[in-house]
């Protein structure tokens, strides 16, 4: 097995050096493409440029084609650092345009140094190597290494270790990109056989003979029930995977949130009032403007005030709240209702999952969640939940808002 903790010893002459290294990094890209994980792919994508450069950090960006952003994705030695935006106007915006490496030895001297990353991880960032990573001709991010450890300048060495790797690293990124698109496949069908199951089922005994006229109609109404599920089914997922590809467009605009949450209680309310269930609006006169899709950021409200409500029962309340603070909106969904299980807590946003017991109390994919997730990312905004069983569930999400 090919290990990727023990490093190399630091060679002795310039020949040793690069012939020695050259070999690392062959072992070193055999050992990428064994996986198809991307979060523990991309860590070893970050260690692997940190032993090649001797450097003090390294860091993974990828763009988000939703979104267009660069995100840090993984880093060595930088906690926290995980799912800053990075601007293109930044260092490695700038190789994503031009898709060629770049030095930048004294990055104080330099205007496109981004330093929000050395104000949330406390570190300070010298200089920097950053080289494109591409895949099929097309950038799909840089990686970057950060102050030599001797306190050196990058050397033309570095520059082709790290470039070297780089190739290696875009092409395996990307197969785990795609693959866990294969996998997204593999789960539709499967979810997609359970009702298929049943309408096969209730058309074979629709054909019996001696079904009353009461049982067909039974019959039918179970195959419609069991069909719309899948033609929801297979909408949610084509959104998904859209959404997961970046092939979902976003009309962005200036969007008033407070219009977005008044239009979702607007849709709601007949359902609420159906279930007897209050829906209580706490939103402040003036609210900052947010640059969003408006359609998709109502798509976030109705998901989320909708689960409450199908979730909840006669007598409950939810409650919609938004508040701004300083570059951040935060609007919170919460409800009365039964709550969600701890156990169930981390899996909440995972794709089809259910909490246990939930298909017979309400139909649903099990997509919801992480599809209003997705759309909330692309914001570049961020969405959790809180929950205590039996005493009602939370949903917070936060946008950026417009800088006046
Ligand atoms: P769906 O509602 O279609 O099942 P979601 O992805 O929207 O899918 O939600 C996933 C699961 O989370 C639901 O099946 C349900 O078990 C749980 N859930 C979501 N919202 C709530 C809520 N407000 N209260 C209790 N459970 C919830």
């Amino acid at each position: 097995m090919v290990r990727l903790d023990q490093p190399l010893s630091r060679p002795q002459t310039q020949k040793e050096n690069r012939a020695d290294w050259l070999e690392r990094l062959i072992t070193i890209s055999r050992s990428l493409s064994s996986t198809l994980n991307l979060p523990p792919l991309l860590d070893r994508i970050v260690t692997a440029a940190q032993e090649l450069t001797q450097t003090e950090f390294c860091s993974i960006l990828l763009i988000d084609h939703r979104s267009g952003q660069l995100y840090f994705k993984a880093a060595t030695n930088l906690p926290g650092v995980h799912s800053i935006v990075v601007p293109m106007e930044s260092i490695a915006g700038s190789v994503v345009q031009t898709g060629k490496p770049l030095i930048v030895p004294d990055t104080s001297k330099d205007a496109r140094f981004y330093n929000k990353v050395d104000e949330q991880t406390h570190i300070t960032t010298r200089s920097i190597l950053a080289v494109p990573l591409i895949a099929r001709d097309e950038v799909i991010g840089v990686l970057e290494a950060i102050n030599k450890d001797d306190g050196g300048d990058f050397t033309a060495e570095d520059i082709e270790l790290l470039t070297l790797l780089g190739d290696q690293a875009a092409v395996a990124v990307q197969n785990a990109i795609l693959f866990q698109q294969s996998d997204l496949i593999a789960e539709i069908v499967h979810e997609m056989r359970t009702p298929l199951t049943a309408i096969i089922s209730y058309a074979d005994l629709l054909q019996r003979p001696g079904v009353t006229s009461a049982q067909c109609c039974q019959f039918a109404g179970i195959i419609q029930h069991e069909a719309d599920r899948i033609s929801g089914i297979a909408s949610s997922f084509l959104d998904l995977a859209r959404l997961e590809s970046g092939r979902a467009h976003l009309t962005k605009g200036r969007v008033d949130p407070s219009t977005v949450i008044y239009m979702a209680v607007n849709v709601l309310t007949p359902q609420a009032d159906d279930k007897q269930i209050s829906l209580l609006v706490d939103v402040p006169d003036a609210l900052p403007l947010v640059t969003g899709d408006a359609q998709r950021l109502h798509q976030v409200m109705l998901n989320l005030v909708g689960n409450a409500i199908k979730y909840c029962q006669a007598g409950d309340s939810v409650t919609i709240k938004a508040e701004s603070e300083q570059d951040r909106l935060t609007i919170s969904v919460a409800d009365t209702g039964p709550g969600i299980p701890a156990d169930a807590l981390p899996h909440i946003f995972e794709r089809f999952y259910r909490v246990p017991g939930t298909e017979s109390k309400a139909s649903g994919a099990g997509l919801g969640l992480i599809i209003t997730q997705k759309i909330i990312e692309a914001h570049g905004g961020e969405i959790a939940v809180s929950s205590e069983e039996g005493h009602g569930a939370t949903f917070t999400f936060t946008l950026p808002v417009e800088s006046q």
